[in-house]
């Protein structure tokens, strides 16, 4: 299969192409997807600009039938795009399709915001006048997304983007065009106009600065890691091109004393291993108050092991294989940091090899870490798993906000007082109480503070914020 770019309404090759791997297997080539050139990228830019004065003044019910189109036909293909998206990313099929069941809802659900009132009429403190505030669209929006979550991602940043009038250039991560194309090529038969959607695939490093810096482009929704987003801010420093970055995390899951044992190993092992651990918002640094760290440890450590690592697509895997080599390389170097650090590695941490070549990992879990030490403040994004001990309450609140991010947080308790503190004084964007801190809802606002996130918060109603400006009208009759 070859995954082209789409440019004003039109199918458009490249010259050179990029092979597309299924980490679980490296003999399947998966695709093959176009390398775009930075002048296609402004080709993309150019035709959105043209195509925003009409889609912008679009009636509401015509955005809104073509997302709830888009949206109900990735609902009704979930079985077939989930396992393009487990193939070439290397989650679970049972993973993967949740993930494609979460693009179409997201599409769903901004269906029904295009038609959502907003806007205020206000009296004018002067005689004869009123005053009307809207939210109207922004412009031309870049839409640069990362290779973690193939569908939901992009997803969650063009159905607002598109329910709310605006045009977009959408650039998928390199890793997972499969999954970018196929949302496109529904995309294309959704009765949009030319131009207002269109999909560069390629290099970051050579698209990356077009999408982000052309005058033309009014908005950039990024999400990636920290040193791309930065990279991104710096390069609009003096601009007043919008700018929205949600980036990496280091979660930390807080488990105290009178917190059901049952209850947290299930919330640490899912929020550190599942999906491969490849998620901004895993639970990569668990807090464990001394009077329950022996009996936790022990029993997160055998639930650990239990975990079945294998090919995404078969029904007996818990555990993918990590995305590429790259990936598998940064997580085998934290292991050996880890070690070199003086963590204790209760399990995991080594390559396995499985029925088919491809990139896998056992969960790594590493006990006596200290808040310091790298393996316990840097994102690995990989199933590696770092435990700290913390004396009381006190202490580990200290720890759990002890890292410059603020993705998601969690504490494992079944006091609500010890709840409400923990909720209130977690330093996050999102807190889960006895939940694992990854795996959110689709409806409401995500996003992080800190050195996690910059700018308005994403989906549910917080997505109007970003993508949509305020305009104060005064109207003497
Ligand atoms: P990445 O930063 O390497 O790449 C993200 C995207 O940016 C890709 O499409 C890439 O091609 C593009 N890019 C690269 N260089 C660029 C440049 N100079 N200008 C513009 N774009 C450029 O990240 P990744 O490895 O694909 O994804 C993993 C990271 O994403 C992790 O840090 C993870 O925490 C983060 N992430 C965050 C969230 C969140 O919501 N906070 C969600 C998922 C993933």
């Amino acid at each position: 299969m070859r995954y082209q770019n789409y440019i004003n309404g039109r199918w458009v090759d490249s010259e050179q192409h990029d092979p597309n791997r299924n980490p679980s297997d490296l003999s399947d080539l998966v695709g093959e997807a176009a390398i775009a050139t930075p002048a296609l990228a402004q080709e993309a830019i150019a035709a959105a600009s043209a195509a925003f004065g009409a889609w912008s003044e679009s009636p509401v019910q015509l955005r809104a039938d073509i997302l709830a189109r888009v949206g109900h036909e990735i609902v009704d293909r979930k079985d077939e795009l989930g396992r393009l998206l487990a193939r070439e990313e290397g989650k679970t099929l049972r993973e993967a399709i949740g993930e494609v069941m979460r693009a179409g809802q997201i599409f769903k659900y901004f269906a029904q915001e295009a038609l959502r009132p907003h806007g205020q009429l206000v009296a004018s403190v002067r005689p004869g006048i009123d005053v009307e505030v809207t939210a109207e669209p922004v412009g031309v929006v870049s839409i640069i997304t990362p290779w973690n979550f193939p569908i939901a991602i992009p997803a969650w940043k063009l159905a607002p983007a598109l329910a709310f009038g605006n045009c977009v250039v959408f650039k998928p991560a390199e890793l997972v065009p499969g999954s970018a194309w196929a949302l496109a090529e529904i995309l294309s038969r959704s009765g949009l106009p030319d131009g207002v959607f269109n999909m560069v695939l390629g290099r970051g490093t050579e698209l990356g600065p077009v999408l982000t810096t052309s005058p033309d482009v009014a908005a950039v929704s990024f999400t990636g890691s920290e040193a791309t987003g930065r990279r991104i801010a710096q390069a609009l420093g003096g601009t007043s091109t919008r700018l929205q970055l949600e980036m990496g995390g280091k979660n930390p899951l807080v488990v105290l004393g009178d917190a059901d044992i049952a209850v947290a190993v299930d919330a640490a092992v899912q929020g550190a291993f599942y999906s491969t651990g490849q998620r901004c918002t895993a639970s990569s640094r668990i807090i464990v108050t001394d009077d329950i760290h022996d009996r936790f440890t022990r029993a997160l450590r055998e639930a650990t092991q239990r975990l079945r690592v294998g090919h995404a697509l078969d029904d007996a895997t818990d555990i993918g294989p990590v995305a590429d080599a790259s990936q598998l390389d940064k997580d085998l170097g934290y292991v050996a940091l880890g070690r070199q650090e003086g963590a204790v590695l209760a399990c995991g941490g080594e390559r396995l090899r499985c029925a088919s070549d491809g990139f896998y990992l056992a969960p790594a879990l590493f006990l006596e870490c200290e808040s310091g030490m790298r393996v316990a403040q840097e994102e690995i994004f990989g199933p590696v798993a770092t435990v700290l001990r913390a004396r009381d309450h006190d202490h580990a609140l200290e720890l759990a906000n002890d890292t410059p991010f603020g993705l998601s947080a969690g504490v494992c308790t079944r006091s609500l007082s010890a709840a409400r503190r923990f909720r209130r004084q977690l330093r996050a964007g999102m807190v889960m109480v006895n939940t694992a801190t990854a795996g959110v809802d689709y409806h409401v606002p995500f996003g992080g503070i800190r050195a996690s996130s910059y700018g308005p918060h994403e989906q549910g109603w917080a997505a109007r914020e970003f993508f949509t400006a305020g305009k104060t009208s005064y109207i003497r009759a």
